[in-house]
């Protein structure tokens, strides 16, 4: 065999995992499909702005083993995300803090929030919520959900809220602090020029091949490698010969602004649901390029059709059965290991596909 590894797929399950076995002394061929490197966080330089492609994307984790190893690749700048709410014209700090509640009702303290938070669930609770809106309800009350949650997630989702199962919204963290932080990680950033140098810099020293769809010519590839990892859609992978998985589609449109600043912030949603986009990103405020342009993302979410790229997961049960008789079929596998979002059909962090992929690094060893 020519090499030990074919890995399907540059993203960052896939170049991570080549990187780990490259550095064991293992030959990787990595093929990709598309011109460009690092699946979903390809970023490209534009008006000296790192304009991220497929989506806005912010590193955040609390796993100091996956910090560490970004960090020995990239340095991160001290990013936090503040996103902003845009319902109707009026603008709400997110997550819901504070601050959010002085816009609401004017709430001074968070006894005086807690007591208006806390008298509208009791009013409106339902003791077994049977759907997304009831269960939005019961954490959070009616007046954040019907200005900050209800539009945004029938967008999202391409649903009326109580067409949705209730286990889409876990939690909803309330927070009682004046804190605009978003997330509540340890650690926080993007890097300081872009996720494609992280990709270069891991695939270093790797033969990598774009423009190449591994089933245009799947026996060929298959015969040079003694194992594959394979980071595309498990049920291409195996003919969909149980049935298609199901995604929700994006679609984005960027526009270069002739001006220095549009929004003052990267991310902003717009949470009714007469605006058909779900957010704008404003790609400087990621990181301060110097720029006397802008350039900003509309984030329009839209039904999936095959064919077209595929972004999030629908984890319902019909799908998650699905999924497990692929899954099946996968265990029974010598040659072939699945990895990523599209190979394990789940949502991940990058964190956590840092995180999986040196997981299967290890278990090869074994
Ligand atoms: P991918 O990036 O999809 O890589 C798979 C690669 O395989 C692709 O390049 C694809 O072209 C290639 N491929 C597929 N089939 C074939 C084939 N047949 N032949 C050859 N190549 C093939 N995570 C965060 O931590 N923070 C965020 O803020 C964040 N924001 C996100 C925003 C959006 C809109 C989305 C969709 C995701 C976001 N994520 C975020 C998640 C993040 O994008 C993923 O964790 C990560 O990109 C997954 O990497 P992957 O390698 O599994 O998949």
């Amino acid at each position: 065999m020519e090499y030990d590894y074919l890995i399907v797929g540059s993203g960052l399950f896939g170049s991570v995992f080549a990187h780990e076995m490259n550095k064991i002394g293992k030959k990787c061929l990595v093929i990709e499909k598309r011109s460009t490197i690092g699946g979903n966080i390809y970023t490209q330089k534009e008006e000296n702005i790192n304009v991220h492609k497929y989506g806005a994307h912010i590193f955040h984790t609390s796993d100091e083993e996956v910090w560490n190893y970004v960090n020995q690749f990239i340095k991160f700048n001290r990013f936090t995300n503040s996103p902003i709410a845009n319902y109707k014209g009026e603008l709400y700090n997110l997550p819901f803090n504070m601050n959010t509640f002085y816009k609401l009702w004017k709430t001074k303290t968070p006894a005086e929030a807690k007591e208006i938070i806390e008298a509208e669930k009791e009013e409106y609770k339902t003791e077994n919520p049977a759907n997304l809106e009831e269960q939005a309800i019961n954490l959070v009350g009616p007046t954040i959900y019907k200005i900050l949650i209800k539009g945004y997630t029938e967008k999202q989702w391409g649903k009326p809220c109580n067409e949705l199962p209730s286990f889409i919204i876990k939690r909803l963290p309330v927070r009682f602090t004046y804190d605009n932080n978003y997330f509540n990680d340890l650690y926080q950033g993007i890097p300081l020029d872009g996720y494609t140098e992280l990709i270069e810099k891991l695939l270093d020293g790797i033969e990598v091949k774009t423009d190449v769809n591994y089933f245009d010519d799947k026996e060929k590839w298959d015969a040079i490698a003694d194992k594959v990892l394979f980071t595309g859609m498990i049920d291409e992978y195996y003919n969909y010969c149980y049935g298609e998985l199901e995604y929700r589609g994006l679609e984005f449109k960027s526009e270069t602004k002739d001006i220095e600043n549009y929004q003052g912030n990267a991310v902003v949603n717009y949470t009714e649901a007469e605006i058909p986009y779900t957010r704008i990103i404003e790609h400087k405020h990621f990181e301060d390029s110097k720029s006397d342009k802008t350039i900003i993302t509309y984030e329009y979410p839209k039904t999936w059709t095959k064919g077209e790229e595929a972004y999030y997961p629908v984890n319902d049960d019909k799908n998650s059965q699905l999924y497990e008789k692929y899954a099946k079929l996968a265990d029974d596998e010598d040659k072939i290991i699945f990895g990523g979002r599209l190979g394990m059909y789940k949502y991940m962090n990058m964190d956590q596909v840092i995180k999986e992929a040196l997981n299967t690094v290890k278990e090869e060893q074994q």
